[in-house]
């Protein structure tokens, strides 16, 4: 039987399936054939599969290093409903008493779920080592790039982790990569080494993008109770703010009659995960969104995704529209885009990162202060660098550098908004991929004749039947 055909027939026999996604089958085949893989797939398309198949079709254990307890969880539990026992995930969650069990008994597990900071510790690698995995994936690779540098150092050294591990086969994988993701994640992770990568494109055809330009908040917000009026949900709006997601959320329950609910960090993790179930089992039409909601939740039909708020990047974007319509049928993205709002984000950036100044007087305070001081986010980050081993001039210099990009990628964004060109083609620049417009349906640029009225009308009715 040749490797297609062997392949498939596990597929179907561990996960019901007859066909193979974009890019999934490469991956494997690459793997099988010894080779490092960067796969970089759209959100949605099952990544997860790549590795799990792997194990499989080769009878051989896999290490996964993910970046969220959630998401292991969630991993571990989908491959348990799979009817693999032989899963498990170590983190902060266990108690040292259950985790040295589990690392006494690793033998008899298969997929085995870390995160990058528990891959910090001798012991743990030790007996990692022993366990001897045939595969080490990283999912949701970009954190190498971006959250690395500012809060996950422990990401940045991976590549010493795969050498401690007898450097075994290593598979990286994400939904948005740019060509300076990539090179950090090569850089990081492969030490150079070989690697084959397989990239699919980024853009969601799906979606038809568009972007309305307001004047005042005022003009912004009878656009929006215009449009969700207009539309069939489910829909997810995005905020910048956790007062104006608060705000707006009453506002459109009280002028449309809708069912809408925030969802925020401010709020209890109780409310939170009420709003989330209520919105997953179709109790709510509209969800008031920050950016705390996002990877890992699954709402295939969600049908627009509104930014009230111009996102600090390109990146966050693409992720966060990228929940729409996962189910593939259309769906529509607007970025509703005020310049007023460029200097919110400014602001944020800007607030998220120490000053010299401020990382002089942390060095400067006694421990009370510095109680004190921890309480910010930006303090706490002196303290991470700190345990990363920088000495206050490379603390200065870091963050300073880390405004400066951070301030690069919301220009790119601003340049985005401004752009009087195809906006799927701009995003597809932006990650290294050719995309070419399309005929219909492609963007508030390349469909002008389609007014937004009419763009709003088709819609429904593509949705409603
Ligand atoms: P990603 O990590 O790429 O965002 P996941 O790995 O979480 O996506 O998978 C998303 C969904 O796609 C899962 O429900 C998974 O079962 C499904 N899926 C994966 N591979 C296939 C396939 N070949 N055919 C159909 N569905 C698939
Ligand atoms: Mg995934």
């Amino acid at each position: 039987m040749d490797l297609h055909t062997k392949l498939l027939e596990e597929l179907h026999k561990h996960f019901g399936y007859d066909s193979f996604k974009q890019g999934q089958e490469e991956i494997i085949m690459n793997l099988i054939n010894g080779k490092n893989v960067l796969g970089i797939l759209p959100t949605g398309v099952g990544k997860s599969l790549c590795y799990q198949l792997y194990g499989y079709a080769t009878k051989s254990r896999i290490l996964i290093v993910s970046p969220l307890i959630s998401l292991m969880q969630d991993q571990v539990a989908n491959l348990r409903l799979l009817g693999e026992k032989r899963a498990i995930a170590i983190n902060s969650e266990l108690n040292p008493a259950d985790r040295n069990n589990v690392l006494a008994t690793l033998d008899a597990y298969r997929f085995v779920f870390v995160s990058p900071e528990m891959l910090n510790s001798e012991t743990v690698l030790r007996r990692l080592n022993r366990f001897h995995p045939s595969l080490l994936v990283v999912d949701e690779a970009h954190c190498i790039s971006t959250w690395g540098p500012d809060f996950r150092p422990d990401y940045l050294f991976l590549g010493t982790v795969v050498k401690k591990l007898g450097t075994p086969l290593v598979l990286a994988l994400t939904a948005t990569a740019t060509k300076k993701v990539e090179a950090d994640i090569c850089r990081i992770l492969f030490s150079g080494r070989k690697i084959d990568k397989v990239r699919c494109s980024v853009d969601r055809p799906n979606i038809f993008l568009d972007i309305e330009e307001v004047e005042n908040d005022a003009q912004k917000d009878e656009l929006l109770i215009g449009l969700v009026e207009k539309m069939r949900g489910p829909g997810l709006i995005y905020f910048s703010s956790k007062k104006k997601a608060d705000e707006t959320s009453r506002m459109i329950g009280r002028k449309t009659g809708l069912r809408v609910a925030a969802y925020h960090a401010g709020m209890l993790f109780d409310e939170r995960y009420s709003v989330l179930q209520q919105f997953l089992h179709g109790d709510l039409d509209v969800v008031c969104a920050t950016s705390a909601f996002g990877m890992g939740i699954n709402k295939p039909d969600i049908r627009y995704v509104i930014h009230y708020h111009i996102p600090l990047d390109l990146e966050n974007y693409v992720q966060e529209f990228g929940r729409c319509s996962r189910d593939g049928k259309q769906g529509i993205a607007i970025l509703l885009y005020q310049r007023k709002d460029l200097k919110l984000q400014e602001y944020l950036i800007e607030n998220s990162l120490p000053t010299a100044c401020e990382i002089d007087s942390y060095f400067k305070s006694n421990a009370r202060n510095k109680a004190l001081l921890r309480q910010e986010e930006r303090y706490l980050l002196i303290e991470k660098y700190l345990r990363n081993g920088l000495s206050q001039e490379e603390m200065k210099n870091f963050a300073a550098n880390r405004l400066v990009e951070r301030k690069k990628s919301l220009a790119k964004m601003r340049n985005y908004a401004e752009t009087k060109g195809c906006l799927r083609k701009f995003i597809g620049e932006y990650f290294g991929d050719e995309v070419l417009p399309k005929k219909d349906f492609c963007c508030n640029h390349c469909n002008r004749e389609d007014s937004f009225e009419k763009m709003g009308l088709l819609f429904e009715k593509k949705v409603s039947k």
